[in-house]
């Protein structure tokens, strides 16, 4: 089936990829980013490809941009199948080193924009009694990791919600949660952190530095094992949006499901907890 699917932070890494990848498939993709001036990058693997999308305009971190967007979708289209939330950004930096300002800025970003798009796709699902939300999460969503306290934090609350909502709004209304979760990804990503770390007050200080310096010789001796290329992830997700069952939760790479292992051998993709809860909360 054709779907109209929407996914934020498209004007690079994953979210470029998957836009060209579900464009690809024959879904009828409109691709979002804070920025459109940055949509160059997007357009020219899009004219690669051969395929068409829709740019539209969204800032996960903007109410009312949030709401725009999502009204000239329903406008033109009546619906949205799929809502991919993508858009997010790293942080690293010791509690002790991290300002106040900062934190909220990470929450904002990776778990509050999920919660802003969610929240403004719900309503048509529900009243559709179908529809897909796939959030980006990351393997750091369910083991913390060094120096990323706050960005594991939000990755965490974005396993909770999703698992949350999949309780009781999938076996009520229809609509299906997943969580997927990649471990490394050769995007922008890390340089941006770095870049954002300079500008945050340089690198961590004290006792931490040698502590951070060792972290990153042991993240860098993992190497390709650890990393995948957006393509690849995109390729799973990209195979969730036809998925009539989906899972709650989804690893990408075999290492990722490696380090995750002791947390989700019982229980890999979510859906014996979710039973236990519906059983014992909701008597379904
Ligand atoms: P990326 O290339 O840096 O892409 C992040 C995207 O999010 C960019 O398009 C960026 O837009 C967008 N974004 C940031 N703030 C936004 C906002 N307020 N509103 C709308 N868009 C915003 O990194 P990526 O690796 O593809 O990351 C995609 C997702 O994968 C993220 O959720 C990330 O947490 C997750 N992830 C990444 C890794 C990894 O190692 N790379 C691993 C696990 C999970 P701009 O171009 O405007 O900045």
């Amino acid at each position: 089936m054709r779907k109209v699917v929407l996914v934020t932070g498209s004007s690079s890494g994953l979210g470029k990829s998957i836009a060209v990848q579900a464009a690809h498939k024959g879904h009828k993709v409109y691709a979002s980013m804070r920025d459109l001036d940055r949509r160059s990058a997007l357009e020219a693997d899009a004219k690669a490809a051969g395929v068409a999308i829709e740019y539209i305009q969204l800032d996960v971190q903007s109410e009312d941009s949030v709401t725009a967007a999502i009204a000239l979708i329903i406008g033109a289209e009546g619906r949205i199948d799929t809502l991919i939330n993508n858009a997010g950004a790293g942080y690293i930096r010791p509690t002790e080193q991290a300002t106040l300002p900062d934190v909220e800025w990470v929450m904002d970003v990776n778990f509050k924009g999920v919660v802003r798009c969610t929240k403004a796709v719900l309503p048509h699902m529900r009243q559709a009694r179908r529809g897909h939300v796939i959030n980006i999460g990351s393997v750091g969503g369910l083991v913390g990791q060094p120096f990323r306290e706050f960005y594991c934090a939000a990755k965490f609350a974005v396993e909770g919600y999703t698992e949350t909502l999949a309780c009781y709004v999938t076996p009520h209304f229809g609509v299906n949660f997943t969580v997927v979760e990649p471990g490394g990804m050769a995007t922008q990503f890390g340089s941006a952190m770095r870049t954002r770390m300079e500008r945050t007050g340089g690198m961590p200080k004290g006792e931490y530095l040698p502590i951070y310096e060792e972290h990153i010789r042991a993240a860098q001796a993992l190497g390709a094992e650890a990393s995948q290329s957006p393509g690849e992830v995109a390729r799973v997700v990209v195979r969730c949006i036809d998925d009539a069952a989906p899972p709650i939760r989804l690893r990408t790479s075999e290492w990722g499901e490696q380090l995750c292992d002791l947390k989700t051998r019982a229980d890999p993709d979510g859906q014996k907890s979710r039973d236990k809860v519906m059983h014992d909360f909701l008597n379904l």
